[in-house]
């Protein structure tokens, strides 16, 4: 008989798990707390370590059918010099969150699994089974806990080592793209630029043909910063440059979906006991800089369901960590490294990403996630250079 997973969350851990345990003959039933599938925060930068994660699992082309590529990265001061660049040396895109949730749950549903929308798990019990909030209890041979950073069956289980609060967090929005934007870049890519000024930070990057994704950080305390709807001077003050973006993310960004958040980062025990894992957010939350903590979420998903074909749950589980986690340990490393210098001077972080931009080794840590090859992709798998290691 077939092998069975209950999985808690319907975002990108959840959603790769199941697809990747369906492609491997598990039956799958993945329970949503929220009543429709709905990611937050907008746009998503992927990178080619989940570019291979999705091709592994099929639904690479749909999903970049709502992508543009990232043809350069660039940091800028508050007058909109550039500072420092980055050209990606392999396959970069910024997606919409929406798209591709919705493209990994319709694969799911093809393969025969479950989503259940409006049904949250208040916890697990370690030997497989999945509690509902409701009472019942669901017995499966793996439990997965894909919940997100406050993951109450972690919790449950014992299983959290450490919550960190960073001193910064973001809010993310959309805005609509201009005639004048969408003529000044190629049809399939776009440039993303980071600009800082002070400890304030934003990120802008078109993220469809008609969309540009804005992520704007600052420090916990700073109130006017985390203001929503923004506050248009206070931000003007600190980006002259950026003025008209400002001016239309005041106009035009949909309220009612934007929430600033504080940074987190999450650090487990172990991401397993017995039959019941820890995936994604829920086992290591981190801050976005390097634009990895849905990056490692999907290839740790995939790589879980690779550990376990064929083998035993809880030896597959162990050896699972024991293969993925260094890699995701120095993802957590290096972005927090990247999120103490919002509290730099402007021109010590501008000489910080300058220096790390000409050093090979500065370099290869923050692209190490990157250009990772995940567990369970094959190599080479596009006509992209390899990045040398
Ligand atoms: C500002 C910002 C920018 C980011 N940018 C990037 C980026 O560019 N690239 C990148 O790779 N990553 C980025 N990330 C990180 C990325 O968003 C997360 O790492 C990723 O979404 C984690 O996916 P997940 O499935 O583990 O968790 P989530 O996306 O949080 O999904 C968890 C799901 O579980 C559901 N849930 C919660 N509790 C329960 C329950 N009790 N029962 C059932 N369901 C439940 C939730 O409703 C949710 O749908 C960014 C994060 C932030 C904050």
């Amino acid at each position: 008989m077939g092998r069975h997973a209950e999985i808690a969350g319907a975002g990108f851990a959840g959603l790769c798990a199941a697809l990747a345990l369906l492609h491997r003959g598990w039956s799958v039933r993945l329970h949503e707390r929220a009543p429709t599938l709905r990611n937050e925060g907008f746009g998503i930068a992927i990178h080619e370590n989940g570019i291979r994660v999705l091709e592994a699992l099929g639904v690479l082309d749909a999903v970049l059918e709502r992508a543009l590529r990232i043809s350069r990265m660039e940091t800028r001061d508050r007058e909109g010099r550039t500072t420092s660049v980055h050209v990606p040396r392999s396959r970069t895109y910024r997606i919409s969150r929406q798209h591709m949730v919705q493209v990994l749950a319709e694969a799911v549903e093809a393969q025969g699994g479950e989503i259940r929308t409006g049904s949250a798990a208040t916890g697990a019990l370690p030997e497989g089974r999945l509690r509902l909030k409701g009472g019942e209890e669901l017995a499966a041979d793996l439990v997965l806990a894909a919940d997100g950073y406050r993951s109450a069956i972690r919790d449950g289980l014992g299983l959290l080592q450490r919550r960190i609060t960073l001193g910064d967090g973001a809010m993310r929005l959309v805005i609509p793209r201009t005639p004048e934007e969408r003529a000044s870049e190629p049809t399939d890519s776009a440039v993303a630029h980071e600009n800082w000024s002070g400890r304030r930070r934003i990120i802008v990057n078109a993220c469809g043909p008609d969309e540009v994704y804005v992520a704007m950080s600052c420090p916990a305390d700073d109130v006017a910063g985390q203001r929503t709807p923004i506050d248009l001077d206070a931000w003007t003050r600190s980006f002259p440059a950026l003025s008209g973006v400002l001016e239309r993310v005041a106009a035009s960004a949909d309220w009612t979906r934007v929430r600033w958040t504080r940074f987190e980062i999450i650090r487990l025990h172990r991401w397993s006991r017995e039959r019941v894992a820890i995936l994604g957010d829920a086992a290591h939350a981190m801050p976005p800089n390097l634009g990895q903590g849905g990056g490692c979420a999907m290839m740790n998903a995939l790589a879980l369901a690779v550990a376990l074909d064929g083998g035993g749950v809880e030896e597959g589980l162990a050896d699972w960590e024991r293969r993925e986690r260094p890699l995701t340990d120095h993802t957590q490393r290096w972005s927090r490294l990247y999120s103490a210098t919002t509290f730099w001077p402007d021109w010590l972080r501008a000489a910080a990403f300058g220096i790390t931009a000409r050093s090979a080794y500065l370099s290869r840590m923050m692209q190490r996630t990157a250009r990772h090859v995940p567990t369970g992709t094959a190599d080479p798998l596009t006509s992209f250079p390899q990045p040398s290691r």
